[in-house]
């Protein structure tokens, strides 16, 4: 089947390798016999609801979420209504600051959010850097990473967080949790890239997608020889072991 995915300003929000999740999304595809159909969708493009079984979006500095802010909140009405027909999202860091409210800065300017997720986000005096461990109750699976934030992500009553965290400042330094889930949708703050160390979480994405594409539920895939990537994430369960989470 073709996946096709629409990724949102890959020339401005892309630290810490967030592009190498979707060369994990390709290359597991194509070895199930799918095919990742990328299209760049960025300053001034259309957002064509759907048109992605996939939309995806990476961290960035204050900088570029401000130079992207304003256009990604003309396409707001196309990214709802993408999520709406079951297309899943995968947003990072400063992407996933943006699918809520409103993200304040440092300056305490207030970049426009798309109101996707439930959550605001205020940036805070301190970074918060280092490796992070997530028990996913969810999937009954941990999520290892690595988050570079200052802002603190406040999730509604009764939203659901992507997991609570085991190691690692999370979305606030105080709740234990971090990230943000609602159904196909989900907001994290765990770059890495992300997806290389956590199979299991590419794959579940990669089913959302194919359901999209389908039309019917999220299929389940045949494993993959995870070795070296089961590997990656008991490094990064270990370094979060040791440090995640300290200032
Ligand atoms: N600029 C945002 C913050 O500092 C997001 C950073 C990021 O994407 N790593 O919180």
């Amino acid at each position: 089947m073709k996946i096709r995915v629409g990724h949102l300003y890959p020339d401005y929000l892309n630290i810490y390798a967030d592009r190498g999740n979707i060369a994990v999304l390709a290359r597991r595809a194509a070895w199930r016999g799918h095919e990742l159909d990328v299209e760049s969708v960025s300053m001034g493009d259309a957002l064509r609801p759907g048109a992605h079984d996939l939309l995806y979006v990476g961290g960035g500095q204050d900088r570029e979420q401000a130079l992207v802010a304003v256009d990604l909140a003309a396409k707001a009405a196309a990214v709802h209504e993408a999520a709406a027909d079951g297309a899943a999202v995968l947003a990072v860091c400063g992407g996933y600051q943006l699918l809520g409210r409103f993200y304040r800065d440092r300056d305490g300017v207030e970049l426009p959010g798309i109101g996707l997720l439930p959550l605001v986000t205020i940036a805070g005096e301190r970074r918060m850097i280092g490796d992070v461990l997530l028990d996913c109750d969810w999937a009954g699976r941990t999520l290892a990473g690595f988050e570079n934030h200052a802002g603190r992500t406040v999730l509604d009553a009764g939203a659901e967080p992507l997991g609570r965290v085991i190691h690692g400042f999370g979305n606030d330094g105080e709740s234990g949790f971090e990230g943000c889930r609602a159904g196909r949708v989900i907001g994290t703050y765990l770059h890495g890239p992300l997806l290389p160390r956590n199979p299991w979480f590419a794959d579940w994405v990669l089913a959302q997608a194919l359901a999209h594409a389908g039309g019917g539920e999220p299929p389940q895939l045949e494993p993959l020889a995870d070795e070296l990537e089961s590997e990656a994430h008991a490094v990064a369960a270990d370094r979060a072991r040791e440090r995640g989470g300290r200032f």
